[in-house]
């Protein structure tokens, strides 16, 4: 069997030892751990912004409400979850906002979607409708969880058999959420071994389902059939989303097969937003396009609100 073990974790899951370190200094009101955490992500959350919000300066407003938001909220960040994946989804919720606010604003705006501009994505057929949120507002945190879970067993379980190609069906199928024939077209694969790899998939999900608790499995009932949810989970948790050192090894052309086309796959297939902005990100720093002067701008608007929060004086 292929040995993967140099990228058992494509999957930015949890937070990484680097970020511990950092948010540990930043609760203690270490400004320089601020100042090193938005510069190690501003550009691939501006990256972000700036393919949602097209009007100059906007993606930067966005950009730093997201970093004044992490800060005013620091206190409830949990650091099992992905420091990156936080950091997406305040600023997806700050684009909901700033595109919410410029719908508002426009005249006549009867059944005009602010967004409809922008380049149709994977992503887009996967975002919420009111009454999905609605929904999840309802259903609880430890329900997701629970989802994530057996999710990321499947996810897991294919990756470190080397079926890779099999995960992308899956991912077509339950994340993009397409139809047998339309994942077929896609990969260029028959009709019929696509069935086959949904039906394998879902016995796996029922079977890791049966392995949970009866409590757990209570929870899941209802929402574990609607794909809405499945969908929305595995985009919340980037059950798939790849680690931006394998991202980085790709644009290099060093990283190997299956990754390699896997990777591909993820970013031009399913069109993942958030790893193309770390895949732009990456491009631009390596043009040594990334600015000192945007963080420090960023820095200096935000370092206030971290002395106010963590009690400390921010004079020094
Ligand atoms: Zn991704």
């Amino acid at each position: 069997m292929a040995d993967f073990s140099d990228y058992t974790s494509p999957v930015a899951a949890h937070t990484e030892d680097a970020d511990k370190f950092l948010i540990t200094a930043i609760r203690s009101g270490d400004q320089r751990a601020w100042h090193q955490l938005i510069e190690r992500y501003q550009g691939r959350l501006l990256a972000f912004a700036r393919a949602r919000l097209r009007a100059p300066g906007e993606a930067e407003d966005a950009l730093q409400e997201t970093f004044l938001g992490f800060v005013s909220s620091l206190k409830h960040f949990d650091e099992s979850r992905s420091l990156e994946t936080y950091l997406f989804a305040i600023l997806r919720y700050k684009i909901q906002e700033a595109l919410t606010k410029k719908q508002r604003h426009a005249d006549q705006a009867v059944g005009f979607d602010a967004d409809e501009d922008g380049p149709p994505t994977a992503e887009a057929s996967v975002e919420e409708t009111p009454s999905q949120v609605l929904a999840a507002r309802e259903g609880t945190k430890r329900q997701a969880d629970v989802i994530a879970t057996i999710l990321r067993r499947l996810i897991e379980e294919l990756r470190d058999r080397g079926k890779l190609e099999d995960l992308q069906v899956v991912e077509l199928l339950f994340y993009v959420g397409l139809r047998n024939k339309e994942a077929a077209d896609r990969l260029g694969r028959d009709e019929k071994s696509i069935a086959g790899v949904k039906f394998r998939a879902l016995g796996r999900l029922r079977e890791f389902l049966e392995e949970l608790e009866a409590e757990d499995r209570g929870l899941l009932d209802e929402s574990i059939s609607s794909d809405a949810t499945i969908a929305k989970v595995w985009r919340q948790r980037r059950l798939s989303c790849l680690k931006r050192s394998t991202i980085g090894s790709y644009l290099l052309g060093v990283l190997e097969e299956p990754w390699s086309s896997y990777t591909a796959f993820h970013l031009d297939e399913v069109k993942c937003l958030m790893c193309k902005a770390n895949a732009e990100d990456l491009s631009a720093e390596s043009e040594q396009l990334a600015g000192g002067e945007l963080s420090d701008r960023m820095f200096q608007s935000s370092v206030g609100f971290l002395s106010r929060w963590s009690g400390t004086d921010s004079s020094s």
